[in-house]
Parts: structure tokens; sequence; C-alpha cells
């Protein structure tokens, strides 16, 4: 195995292996750059098949966070940390404690938040050997209700941007595929504004509870990006933006939390010239680290107004890259790259 020669590294700073004998501990973290504070991000813990395949994950979500932080007006660098094995059956608080001490060995460089295999359980299991790590029962909450408020700000400024629709969402039209923690909260919002819901869930009394609560239209999962609306809202999986896709769509706009919606960056082009207007996803999805750093692990003291206040600095962000992407003729997520890089190359 190779770091440096890995598709996904991308001058990262620094890239680091743990071990710890006892536990069996495997584990990498992962710094893109730390210009504009100390590299915040996820810990995931999944089976990777192999080294490799932990590596590339590690390398290509840690500059994913540079990237969201610094167009989020955070003052965090991009970091991420992988550990391999199968939380269900591998993941113990030995450790969980182990992988703290590895957090802890860097000193700071690198503060560790909940991700996919994960909960706030193991975190705290973390923080009783490190104060680098957030998202404990004592840090911070659920960061959804915080990433759908940021996701409708995110909808609001679209529909302004490309329908000229001023006031609110009332009579909008908006397809949410997805209604999991942040999908059904952000229906929930969407209803409560006036919006008109279609919804899709391969979990049917999600699907059910949304029809009796906020009178929305059931889709089938297969076609929710094709339903004739105004805005088509990926709540649930990454790559719906694709090939088969594209052509498909029946919105003018695709705004949403789901993480990684292009299958690939050049969809962003292709939505472009297509006349949709995409909100980039780490963009809009920014709620939950922004909530996290209005938290106590970061020395703030979670107050609601603060939080809510940097959450609608998502919706002029936004409007800030659809205006820039009209005006230099190019695509939503490419601006978004720039803007993002314009900031964190330039040491604070
Ligand atoms: P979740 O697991 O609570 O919800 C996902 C929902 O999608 C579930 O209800 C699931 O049944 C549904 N789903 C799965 N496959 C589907 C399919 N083929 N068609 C339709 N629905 C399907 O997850 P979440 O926390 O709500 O996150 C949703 C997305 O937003 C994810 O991509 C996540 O990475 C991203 N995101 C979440 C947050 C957050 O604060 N929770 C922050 C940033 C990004």
């Amino acid at each position: 195995m190779t770091v440096f020669s890995t598709p996904e590294y991308d001058g990262h700073e620094h890239v680091a292996f743990g071990h710890d004998e006892e536990t069996g501990l495997r584990a990498i973290i992962a710094i893109h750059n730390s210009n504009l504070g100390p590299g915040v991000g996820g810990c995931r813990m999944w089976p990777y098949p192999d080294d490799t395949a932990a590596l590339r994950d590690a390398l290509r979500l840690s500059r994913g966070m540079t990237y969201k932080s610094a167009l989020a007006g955070l003052p965090f660098g991009g970091g991420k940390s992988v550990i391999i094995g199968d939380a269900r059956a591998e993941k113990t608080p030995a450790l969980m404690r182990a992988m703290g001490r590895f957090v802890e060995s860097l000193g700071g460089r690198y503060v560790a938040a909940e991700d996919i295999g994960m909960t706030v359980a193991d975190m705290d299991e973390m923080a009783t050997v490190t104060e680098h790590v957030t998202g404990t029962s004592t840090t911070s909450g659920n960061p959804s209700p915080y990433t759908a408020y940021g996701v409708m700000r995110g909808i609001e400024a679209a529909i302004e941007h490309r329908l000229a629709h001023n006031d609110g969402m009332a009579g909008v039209r908006v397809a949410i595929q997805g209604l999991g923690a942040v999908g059904f909260d952000l229906a929930r919002r969407l209803h409560e504004q006036g919006a008109k819901l279609h919804v899709a869930d391969i979990n049917k009394d999600a699907v059910q509870r949304a029809v009796d609560t906020f009178g929305a239209i059931p889709v089938d999962t297969q076609n929710i990006h094709a339903a004739a609306v105004d805005v088509f809202a990926p709540c649930a999986l990454g790559a719906v933006i694709n090939d088969k896709t594209i052509g498909e769509l029946g919105a003018q706009i695709v705004a949403g939390s789901a993480n990684n919606q292009l299958a690939e960056d050049r969809h962003g082009k292709a939505l472009a010239a297509r006349g949709v207007l995409y909100a980039p996803d780490y963009v809009i999805n920014a709620g939950g680290i922004i909530e996290i750093a209005h938290g106590k692990s970061f020395g703030g003291d979670h107050d609601d107004s603060k939080i809510y206040a940097h959450l609608d600095t998502i919706h002029d962000t936004l409007t800030e890259i659809f205006e820039r992407a009209e005006t230099e003729g190019t695509a939503t997520n490419m601006v978004a790259d720039t803007m993002a890089e314009e900031r964190f190359r330039t040491p604070a």
C-alpha cells in the first residue's frame, strides 16, 4: 500500500496509522488541511475489505471536511478517522478507549466526532482518555434537526434564485427522497411553511406517517427523482445524480441533505447544462458540523439562537454560489470548491 500515490491523496498534511496490541485496534486518522483550525470530522467504524480501502476512505472523507468547514465559516480544518472492523461484532469499550488514546496522541490536531458505526456512548468512552472528542452526551446533541433547518434555508435560497419565488415555501412542491432523521424533520418544517410534499422511503411506516401528518403524496422509491415538482431533495443515499437519473429529473432544483449526491463531479456540469440548479451537498448539509462548533467541545454554550443564526448563513453562501455560477457560466459544485479553496488555502 502506498499513501502519496493513492488517487484520493490530495496533499494531506498528516496521515497516522494506529495499532493497539491488546484490543486489536487498527485505525487511520487523516488530516487534510489545518490552515483554518484543527481537523474536525467523524470517526467511522466499518469492515473495510482491506487497508487500502480504509486509507482511501479516510483520505477522501477528510478532504471533504476541509471544504465543508471552510464554506460553513468554521475555524476548522478537515479530518476524519476510520477504524477497521465490524461495529456490531468487534466494538468494545476497550477498543473505544484505544481509539481515544490514538486521537490523544495527535495532541488536538484532530478532533473526533460521531460517524457511521459509532454512537454517543462510544464517543463518551473515547472521552475518558482524550478531550479531543465531540458528539459526547455532554457536548452536543442530535444534529439532524439543525441539518434539516439548514437544508430548508438552502431550498429557500434555491427557489429565490431559480424561480424568483421570494415569499417562503407556500405552494412550493418538494419531493423528498428518504424520511429518516433529517428527511422527516425537513418534511415537517416544509409542511409548516406551506410546501406541498411528495415523499418516498423504503420504510413504508415513515411514508405513511408523512402521508397522515403532512398530507404528503407517496411516490415509488424508484421514481421519486422524476416527480414533477419544483425541488428534488435527496435525503437518503449518495450518487443519486447519475447518468441515468439526470435525464429523468422532474425538478429544476436539486437540494437535499444526502452526502455525495453527484455520482461523479462531471454530473454537476451535466445538471447545469440541463438547466437544473444544484445546491452543493456539503454546503447545504453543513448544519451538523455547525451545531458541533457551537458545543462545549469548542468552548461554546450550544445556544440555539447563535446556532440558528449561523445556520442562516447557509442561505447566503448558497446564494453567492448560485450567482457566481451564473456569472461565470459554470457549475455550482465547481464554484463551491473554488470558494472553499479560496478560504482554506490562505492560512488564517
Ligand atoms: P437516516 O438513516 O436517519 O435516514 C435515511 C432514510 O433514507 C431512512 O429512512 C431510510 O429508510 C431511507 N432510505 C434508504 N434507502 C432509500 C431509498 N433507496 N429510497 C428512499 N429512501 C431510502 O439518515 P439521516 O441522518 O436522515 O441522513 C440522511 C442523509 O443526509 C445521509 O446521506 C446522511 O449522510 C446525510 N447527512 C445527515 C446529517 C445529519 O445531521 N443526520 C448531516 C449531514 C448529512
